[in-house]
């Protein structure tokens, strides 16, 4: 644990020594005290932590958990007996905690991942005239989400018109979506990596960009077999099942991911969060105790 002296402006921060104890209130833990003995500044251990001031520690996992798990914010408020506001708060400390984790844990395998898929889920932003959409690759061995990127999309096919005339012009930018997911997934995977992909049109030039030696297999689309449920397919055998399937598995956990659902995203920076703080608990509790099917 650390016990430097957290005075930016100490002449010598090594020097501490321990000064009594607290009981902290929130979780009934004892947290040990700290003095500096150069510049007298006290602190505890409670300093140096991620948490450090919160009021309700004892929420945080128990939310992480209920926001992977297919329930909304206010819900989750509810049921943990606090304020939606507090939720709110929350959430962007705990996704930027399971980003740190996840990359810990991906890191792992890093350069022993030799087959990889490639899909893009399209989900919107309040309404559908505001379309985000979600660039996801998928370890096809271990089932590991390697990374997952919002990004805006302009409206398309009978509604692009409605959509200039109702919001303005607006920005493609799943190119950008893509080069960040290609920049997290090219130190991780092998560079002979073989990549499954539909025939997106952007797919090929980023890969040969980004992993020359990787060779890449494309399929065609085929029909969803429920009406509202387009991630899995008609077909007797699916050969991007893996992508569809972990597609399927956000649309099923994450709440505003969910066809016809009142739960919407009104940030696309939050909908990335909340993609994160899924991938994490997918990632490191699902796939261990192996509870999805395969
Ligand atoms: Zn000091």
């Amino acid at each position: 644990m650390n016990r430097s002296c957290p005075n930016k402006l100490c002449a010598f921060p090594f020097l501490t020594i321990r000064d009594g104890t607290f009981r902290r209130g929130d979780d009934s833990k004892i947290i040990q005290r700290f003095r500096c003995k150069t510049c007298g500044k006290r602190f505890s251990h409670a300093t140096f932590s991620e948490w450090y001031r919160q009021k309700k520690r004892r929420v945080n996992l128990p939310l992480l958990r209920f926001l992977a798990s297919g329930m909304s914010q206010r819900r989750s408020a509810i049921l943990l007996k606090v304020h939606r506001r507090t939720v709110e708060r929350k959430f962007p400390l705990l996704a930027q905690k399971s980003r740190r984790l996840n990359q810990k844990y991906v890191e792992k395998f890093r350069g022993r991942i030799f087959n990889m898929q490639l899909d893009d889920l399209i989900t919107k932003e309040n309404s559908k005239l505001k379309p985000l959409s979600v660039s996801i690759a998928v370890d096809e061995d271990r089932r590991l989400i390697l990374g997952a990127e919002v990004s805006r999309i302009p409206a398309f096919g009978h509604l692009s018109r409605l959509a200039v005339k109702k919001y303005g012009y607006r920005d493609d930018e799943h190119f950008l979506g893509l080069t960040r997911l290609f920049q997290r997934i090219t130190p991780l995977v092998s560079s002979e990596v073989l990549i499954k992909s539909d025939e997106h049109q952007r797919y090929p030039g980023f890969i040969s960009a980004y992993l020359p030696r990787a060779k890449h297999l494309q399929f065609k689309s085929e029909r969803g077999c429920i009406a509202g449920q387009g991630e899995l397919k008609k077909v007797h055998f699916d050969p991007l099942f893996i992508v569809n399937h972990t597609c399927a598995m956000l649309r099923a956990n994450i709440n505003r991911l969910i066809r016809k659902t009142w739960c919407t995203t009104k940030d696309p920076r939050r909908l990335k969060d909340h993609l994160d703080i899924f991938i994490c608990y997918y990632n490191q509790e699902l796939l261990r105790k192996s509870l999805t099917p395969l």
